[in-house]
């Protein structure tokens, strides 16, 4: 059981942690037909691309500020529940604009939910900008460009998600030389849908201190290497890999062997309902079926503090809670 154990996350996209039963209720608050994209409680998809068009029907039913607010409380509310000390929202201004909402009331009403979620429980949360890869290079530098000028407080990185196998990861780097410029933190989603070459661009041409997911480095034993020599972290998702086939089962999944090559990683659920999933499962998983220990799944625990994107009082102070 890991029910006790404190909990961290890094790697969660704040529309693909809407609760099904959330997402009905704004459905109707609009009067949208949910389309069969939702029955019986849960997302309905059964590929990626079935599963993008699910995932922009459910941000499209959050619509103003105090929506997201809403979204963002409920979804920290759960995390806290669970005994989580920390979580990293990514959220996408350009799901904001596709409904009309600017970005600053956007990122408002998700801070005001983050706020509230903090009063009652103490969880600290905060958002890093997604810039979405199959938007194309422009739309990511623009994406870039804005948040490297948006300053909030509880904006603290940058990074990049969507369609892996849209360009190369060279089109988007003059986007990361941008964030990197104006001290945000750097993660970007490889190795995912491509292989490890996609990892090592990564690497190469944006440098960044975390990789969203990365598992697929596993085929190249050297790129294994150099991620335990480099220290980065690893944000692993193993129920969405398993849900979207990147490994056909847990007996498969990397993540024990990352460990024993040194490998930095943590924890997280990626886009929760959409895999039957949730953080506090992802770390039950962990345990019974991946079969790490309790002093193992803490120092994943660790690290996602120690490579969370926070002041540094706000690190130690979530270290002290460990
Ligand atoms: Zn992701």
């Amino acid at each position: 059981m890991t029910a006790h154990l404190k909990k961290a996350e890094l790697h969660c996209h704040v529309e693909g942690a809407a609760p099904p039963a959330l997402t009905m209720t704004q459905a109707e608050k609009y009067g949208v037909a949910t389309d069969g994209f939702v029955k019986d409680g849960a997302y309905v998809w059964n590929d990626f691309t079935s599963f993008i068009a699910c995932y922009d029907f459910v941000a499209s039913v959050f619509r103003t500020a105090e929506d997201y607010t809403a979204l963002a409380e409920a979804y920290l509310l759960e995390l806290a529940a669970a005994n989580t000390i920390y979580s990293e929202l990514f959220i996408s201004p350009d799901h904001g604009e596709a409904v009309g909402l600017s970005p600053d009331d956007y990122v408002g009403g998700l801070a005001a939910g983050i706020l509230s979620a903090r009063e009652k429980t103490g969880i600290e949360c905060r958002m890093v900008i997604i810039g979405e890869r199959h938007l194309g290079p422009e739309n990511v530098l623009a994406r870039a460009k804005w948040a490297a000028t948006f300053d909030h407080p509880l904006v603290t990185g940058f990074n990049m998600a969507g369609e892996e196998r849209m360009n190369r990861v060279a089109d988007y780097a003059p986007a990361f030389d941008i964030v990197r410029e104006a001290g945000l933190g750097i993660t970007i989603h490889a190795g995912e849908l491509c292989g490890a070459f996609s990892v090592a661009d990564a690497l190469d041409l944006v440098k960044p201190s975390r990789i969203g997911h990365g598992v697929r480095a596993i085929e190249d034993a050297d790129l294994v290497r150099r991620l335990a020599d480099l220290g980065t972290v690893l944000e692993v998702c193993p129920g969405s890999n398993i849900a979207l086939k990147v490994f056909p089962d847990y007996a498969s999944h990397p993540l024990r062997r990352f460990v024993e090559a040194g490998v930095r990683v943590t924890l997280n659920s990626d886009d929760p309902p959409y895999f039957h999933t949730s953080l506090a499962q992802e770390y039950e998983t962990a345990s019974t079926v991946m079969g790490f220990t309790d002093a193992e799944i803490n120092a994943m625990t660790r690290t996602a503090i120690e490579a969370a994107f926070v002041d540094e009082p706000t690190r130690k102070a979530l270290l002290a809670r460990l």
